[in-house]
């Protein structure tokens, strides 16, 4: 077996792929959304209001990009909990050729369709997916909705593992437990960080819901042909805020290197029970490295810096 490394491009590339303006229910206006990004070093932004589509290439230079799509909802029957979202964004090269129907236009609005079932959610992605774009499912927990509740939907990319204004305003925006069990079920799908920003609050507030989760994406240059396609390849890892550098199999070998971290977890569909902790006064974890056993059917790793923040890598499929 060959050196397999997550990531492919050639360089990391930072963006919140989930941010809601005064087109929809956000405070901020794209514009000030797009300079307070800036400022703080993000290098692409995905405006996804609810149901209007975005596009705005006015935004775009040689080190800043925004994305184009929408965030999706549905209605479901009177009394159900659930709160099924979606982000619609431009899905790979591959994807954009086997296209039947057109994309959408900046403005537009998509409405909420009715769902009476999985029949009519899985109508709705396919419709998007014969538009090219690439659909990920928002903050599970946040939604309630269980992980059995989303490994009917064929097509999905990705899950929001880590959407911050989920946490931050509710305690409800860790999803990895929904993660987990839908890689453990056989649903390969890549794990994101979201800010899911609305800024209710002032922008240097403790309770502000910008710039606590986000992507790092390596790809071979800062174009939407190019972050998109490098996304769909899965080429990119999910943090609330340390970095991650590397992260591959060769053979059973397992290599990861990130920022100094307390603490970095392999993991697994089943106990791995593998793992790096700095005890007190020793220097934090840069580096780790294991042997698998031969049993995995996936792996994935986890790292923790002092103050409790995570960063995830997307996961190696190994059978
Ligand atoms: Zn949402
Ligand atoms: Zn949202």
């Amino acid at each position: 077996m060959t050196m397999k490394s997550v990531f492919k491009g050639k360089q990391f590339y930072k963006g919140n792929m989930h941010a809601h303006s005064t087109v929809s229910d956000g405070e901020l206006t794209p514009d000030e959304s797009v300079e307070e990004y800036k400022k703080r070093g993000y290098q692409f932004l995905m405006f996804t209001e609810h149901e209007i589509y975005s596009n705005y290439s006015r935004f775009n230079s040689a080190d800043f990009i925004t994305i184009q799509g929408y965030e999706a909802r549905v209605k479901l029957p009177p009394g159900d909990i659930r709160d099924y979202h979606f982000i619609i964004m431009p899905g790979s090269d591959e994807a954009m050729k086997k296209a039947k129907k057109p994309m959408f236009s900046h403005g537009q609005n998509l409405g909420i369709p009715y769902c009476s079932g999985y029949e009519d959610l899985q109508r709705d992605i396919d419709d998007k997916l014969d538009r090219g774009y690439m659909v990920m499912i928002n903050h599970p927990f946040w939604s309630r909705v269980e992980y059995d509740e989303i490994l009917p939907l064929k097509g999905l990319f990705a899950v929001e593992v880590y959407n911050f204004s989920s946490q931050i305003v509710e305690n409800m925006g860790e999803s990895n437990v929904t993660w987990d069990a839908l890689l453990r079920n056989g649903y390969r799908l890549w794990g994101t960080a979201v800010d899911d920003n609305h800024n209710r609050s002032a922008i240097d507030a403790n309770i502000c819901d910008s710039f606590g989760g986000f992507v790092c994406v390596k790809a071979d240059s800062l174009t939407e042909r190019d972050i998109c396609n490098a996304i769909a390849e899965g080429s990119f890892y999910a943090s609330m805020g340390p970095e991650i550098y590397e992260f591959s199999l060769d053979g059973d070998r397992v290599h990861f290197e990130c920022s100094p971290a307390a603490m970095v977890y392999l993991n697994g569909h089943v106990r791995q029970i593998k793992h790096a902790v700095a005890e007190v006064g020793e220097p934090l974890i840069t580096q780790f490295d294991a042997k698998l056993t031969g049993d995995e059917q996936y792996i994935r790793m986890e790292c923790y810096d002092r103050n409790g923040k995570k960063a995830y890598t997307n996961p190696i499929f190994i059978k």
